[in-house]
C-alpha cells in the first residue's frame, strides 16, 4: 500500500471509511436554524441543533446584530491584543464576569481555541493534566498540544479520579478537566465531589460548561450553578456561545491571575482575529433573555420529562440524563445509520453519532430537545421512535 501515490492512497482510505459505514459529509441547511430546518431541499423536524434556548434565529439577537454592523462594520480586523477588541467585546467580558460570579472572562474566538488555549497556556513540562475519559475532543487535544503529562480516568468515577490524583503527587502543578454536562451522553459531571478531591490533593479544576450554561441552574449559570458550588471553590469556567447562546465563540471565566497569564501565554487567543464585534452584541442581547426568560429552561425541562417518559414507555434504552441531549445507543453503527435514515424518511431529523466521536459500540442517535420545540413535535418524534423497534 505504502508504493500507491499519495491521492490513490487517500481515495483507498476515503472508499475504506465509506464501506466501514465512518464516512462525514456536510449538509446544507437552507434559511435559519430551528426546530424546522430546510436541509438538503428537504423540510425536516430538526432535533439534532445545539440551540437549547431557540435563541439563534431570535428577533433580539437579530437586531443587536444588525445595529453592531451599522455601528461597528463587519470584520474585527486584527487580533484582540491589537485594534481588534471593542467595546462590545470589553462589555461581554465585564457581564459574564458579574453572570458567572468570577473576577474576570476572556473571550475566544471558538470553544475549540478557548479549550486549547486554557489547558496549553496554563500547563507545562512537570505539570499533570487529568481528564475525564468521554471529555470533548477540544480538550482532549489540548492535553495533547501541551508538554504537561496527560492521565485519562474512567467517565466520572470518582475512585479512578483519585488513583490519577495519588498517581500525580510528584507533579509540580494538575489540572482535573471535565465537561460539564457530557456531550454525546448528557449527563453532568459529579462536580461537588469532584471539587472536594481536587481540594484534598490540592489541584486546580476546570470544567467546559459548553452544553450546561444556559440550560441548567435557576439562571442558567450552568453546572456549578445547579450544584450551587460556593464561590471559595468555584473552578476554571469555559463556556461556548454556539449553543445556548445561540451566536457563536466562547469565553474563559476565572480569576485574575488565571485570566491574566491566559492573556499572555494562551497562544489561540493572541494569535488569532477576534470574532466580528457584533457577534459580541449579539451574545450581549442572548446573555439578556438568558437571565431574564426563565420561562424558557422551564419550558425545556417539561420537554425532557414528556420524552423521558415517553421514550420508557416505548422501551428505549436512555442514558440516565437530565438535559437536553438524550441519546439511544444503538451500539451497531450500521443499525444506527438504518434508523436514522428511516426516522428521516419520516421527516425527523437526530443525530447519528458513531466512533470515535463515540467508543467503538456505543453508536447512538443524539436526540437534542430546545425550547422551541411544542409538547405536539416531540410526540412526533416518539411516534417515529417507535420504529426502532422493529430492528
Ligand atoms: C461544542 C463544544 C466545544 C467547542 O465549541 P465551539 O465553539 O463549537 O468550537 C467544546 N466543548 C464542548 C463540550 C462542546 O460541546
Amino acid at each position: 500500500m505504502a508504493s500507491l501515490p499519495w491521492s490513490q492512497q487517500l481515495a483507498k482510505n476515503l472508499a475504506d471509511r465509506k464501506t466501514a459505514g465512518r464516512y462525514r459529509q456536510q449538509r446544507t441547511r437552507l434559511g435559519e436554524q430551528g426546530v424546522e430546518v430546510i436541509i438538503d431541499g428537504k423540510q425536516l423536524l430538526s432535533f439534532c441543533s445545539n440551540d437549547y434556548l431557540g435563541l439563534a434565529s431570535h428577533p433580539a439577537l437579530k437586531k443587536a446584530f444588525i445595529d453592531a454592523v451599522e455601528h461597528d462594520g463587519v470584520g474585527a480586523g486584527a487580533a484582540h491584543l491589537l485594534t481588534g477588541h471593542s467595546q462590545y467585546h470589553q462589555q461581554l467580558e465585564e457581564q459574564l464576569a458579574d453572570f458567572m460570579g468570577q473576577q474576570r472572562a476572556l473571550l475566544f474566538s471558538s470553544g475549540y481555541q478557548a479549550n486549547i488555549g486554557v489547558i496549553d497556556g496554563l500547563m507545562t513540562r512537570g505539570d499533570y493534566i487529568l481528564q475525564d475519559k468521554l471529555n470533548h475532543a477540544s480538550l482532549l487535544d489540548g492535553g495533547r498540544l501541551c508538554s504537561a503529562e496527560q492521565l485519562r480516568y474512567q467517565h466520572n468515577d470518582m475512585h479512578a479520579l483519585q488513583r490519577r490524583l495519588q498517581q500525580s503527587e510528584k507533579a509540580a502543578h494538575r489540572l482535573i478537566v471535565t465537561d460539564g454536562v457530557f456531550s454525546m451522553d448528557g449527563d453532568i459531571a459529579p462536580l461537588p465531589e469532584l471539587i472536594s478531591l481536587a481540594k484534598q490533593h490540592s489541584t486546580a479544576v476546570m470544567i467546559d460548561d459548553a452544553h450546561g450554561l444556559g440550560v441548567l441552574g435557576k439562571q442558567g449559570r450552568g453546572t456549578v450553578e445547579h450544584y450551587q458550588i460556593e464561590q471559595q471553590s468555584m473552578p476554571i469556567i469555559m463556556g461556548t456561545f454556539g449553543k445556548a447562546f445561540g451566536t457563536a465563540g466562547a469565553f474563559v471565566a476565572a480569576d485574575e491571575e488565571v485570566i491574566d497569564t491566559l492573556i499572555q501565554q494562551a497562544r489561540s487567543f493572541v494569535y488569532t482575529t477576534a470574532q466580528p464585534s457584533a457577534i459580541a452584541a449579539a451574545t450581549l442581547a442572548s446573555l439578556k433573555l438568558i437571565q431574564d426568560e426563565n420561562w424558557r429552561r422551564d419550558k425545556l425541562q417539561t420537554l425532557i420529562r414528556q420524552f423521558k417518559v415517553g421514550a420508557a414507555e416505548l422501551g428505549l434504552q436512555l442514558i440516565d440524563s437530565d438535559t437536553a441531549i438524550q441519546p439511544i445507543v444503538m451500539g451497531d453503527d450500521e443499525q444506527a445509520i438504518t434508523i436514522g435514515k428511516q426516522l428521516e424518511e419520516k421527516g425527523l431529523l437526530v443525530g447519528v453519532i458513531r466512533p470515535p466521536t463515540v467508543p467503538e459500540g456505543s453508536a447512538r442517535l443524539r436526540i437534542t430537545l430546545s425550547a422551541n420545540h411544542s409538547e405536539q413535535q416531540v410526540t412526533q418524534l416518539l411516534d417515529g421512535l417507535e420504529l426502532v423497534h422493529a430492528h
